[in-house]
């Protein structure tokens, strides 16, 4: 991206969320998906940054920095920021929460207006709307709070240095939000009892709002103080103040979602981790996506060979979302589309790869009973065409032969042809190790036997052994008793859904 001329780069000011990375704003996405430099704080959510937001070539510029730091510091990151653009790039300032809501964003806005370079502020949600939000907590609220006010805690109330009027404050009547209020947290209070507000007065404080590790803390005025320091609250935290707190004991919803506070591990092939991940995120858990695997597409010759004479074929038959995925691309490099398998019936294993097929548009014949290779003999047992009849099937390296073996005793032909196998993934495990070994994960899901192979393979048993396992069906349990793993959950069936329910009801 180097080649583009000299003095047409661009600084966006470009607020992150306050960590929930569906926080970001599309437009946040859109310009991060299309920068040469990110330059970013310590409140970033790094799961934005290592995501596939951000294309890989792009710079990388750390400039994180704590209350309290010299504002030399917010110089050189003026003068990186102007430096990058000069360069001709285009230059994403990726903050947290809203980039004007006490992050400077406007400073850094002067000094290259100044310097003529052209910028765009992309507006972000600010943590004290967010935070309270994902704690039960509304910042207004008909006939409660009809103002909200949005202070630093940063200055000392004492000392007199601070440009807030407390007493001021303490006399709105409505909600007071304090961003970075933990260290001055008793001046503050203090100054606003001084300045007549009822000790009673409802608060809370929000740390880590939005993030799984998201804890709430509720007190009055009066106890917060105290409350804080027992629960050793820390930043980032965020302070409400008013009676809009008391509207947390019927409306909160994040931290009583059947996974909160639950780190999971998902093993799984790098394509198919995130639906996994996805419902277990939904349901309040903190996912580590560890693929354990890889999948590598094998030499398609055969595969192609045979996709070009489909008319031969009376049957295909589809074990997993990958050989579905493969055989399409395959099919699409050969220039033909779903329309080949006009004249051949279509057998899934189970419900996942059904709708891998339903996706190119193909409504699957037959799915069995038992979504394993013995199911789907079983259903083909019963059906009057499979003797004599050519059977396509396209799978995995080093898949089990029942298949093929069966069908032949029925009278069937079957063609089956590896298109993948499955390679170990080192890198893909390493932030589960970490955790693992830090002892604070709670479940690790497996959804087949090759990767719990890989995954004990990469990490050791030892660190494997620390967490409860939850396993996708009897084969998966059975390698991984093999290996030495408790297995204290299988899915009813191999479906996602199941192994989410095994995964909840692990809790109880
Ligand atoms: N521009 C940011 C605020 C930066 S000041 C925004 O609009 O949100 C930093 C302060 O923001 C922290 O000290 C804390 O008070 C608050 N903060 C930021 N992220 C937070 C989070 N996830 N949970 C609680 N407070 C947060």
């Amino acid at each position: 991206m180097g080649d583009r001329g000299k003095g047409t780069g661009a600084v966006y000011l470009v607020g992150a969320g306050p960590g929930d990375p569906g926080l970001l704003t599309v437009r946040a996405r859109e310009l991060l998906a299309q920068c040469d430099a990110v330059v970013f704080d310590a409140l970033v959510n790094p799961a934005i940054l290592s995501g596939s937001a951000i294309p890989d070539e792009a710079e990388r510029h750390f400039v994180g920095k704590r209350g309290g730091e010299s504002s030399a510091r917010q110089e050189e990151i003026e003068a990186l920021l102007v430096r990058l653009a000069r360069d001709g790039k285009r230059v994403v300032r990726l903050k947290g929460g809203d980039p004007f809501v006490f992050g400077r964003g406007s400073e850094e806005a002067q000094v290259l207006a100044e310097a003529g370079i052209p910028f765009e502020v992309v507006p972000g949600v600010t943590a004290g709307v967010a935070a309270p939000a994902y704690a039960g907590i509304p910042v207004t609220h008909r006939a409660v709070a009809t103002s909200v006010t949005f202070i630093t805690g940063h200055e000392d109330p004492s000392k007199g240095e601070s440009g807030t009027d407390w007493s001021a404050l303490a006399r709105t009547g409505g909600t007071l939000v304090l961003y970075m209020g933990v260290r001055r947290l008793p001046e503050i209070v203090n100054a606003l009892a001084e300045g007549g507000m009822s000790l009673d007065t409802p608060a809370a404080m929000v740390e880590w709002g939005t993030f799984p590790r998201q804890r709430t803390l509720t007190a009055t005025l009066g106890t917060l103080v105290d409350a804080a320091r027992r629960e050793k609250i820390s930043a980032p935290s965020i302070t409400i103040i008013g009676d809009v707190v008391a509207l947390r004991d019927e409306i909160r919803w994040f931290d009583e979602r059947p996974l909160f506070g639950r780190r999971i591990i998902v093993t799984r092939a790098r394509a198919q981790a995130s639906q996994l991940a996805e419902r277990l995120t939904t349901l309040g858990a903190d996912v580590i996506e560890a693929p354990a695997i890889r999948i590598e597409p094998l030499d398609p010759a055969a595969l192609r060979t045979a996709l070009g004479s489909l008319g031969d074929y009376g049957w295909a038959i589809f074990t997993s979302r990958n050989a579905v995925e493969i055989t399409w691309s395959e099919l699409h490099a050969l220039g033909l589309d779903t329309r080949a398998f006009a004249g051949t019936k279509l057998v899934a294993v189970g419900p996942s790869t059904a709708a891998a097929l339903t996706e190119r548009g193909i409504v699957a014949d037959l799915i069995p009973e038992r979504f394993v290779a013995e199911g789907v003999v079983d259903v083909l047992r019963r059906r009057s065409d499979i003797r004599g009849a050519r059977v396509l099937y396209p799978r995995a390296e080093g898949a089990r032969d029942v298949i093929a073996d069966e069908l032949a005793k029925l009278g069937a032909m079957v063609l089956a042809i590896p298109i993948y196998r499955s390679v170990p993934d080192p890198a893909g495990v390493h932030a589960a190790r970490e955790a693992l070994e830090g002892g604070t994960v709670d479940v690790v899901t497996f959804t087949s036997s090759s990767t719990v192979r890989f995954f004990v393979e990469s990490i050791g048993i030892d660190a494997a052994r620390r967490a409860t396992i939850v396993s996708m069906g009897p084969i998966t349990s059975e390698t991984a008793r093999t290996l030495g793993l408790e297995v204290a959950a299988e899915a009813r069936e191999a479906t996602i859904d199941a192994l989410v329910d095994a995964v909840v009801e692990t809790r109880r």
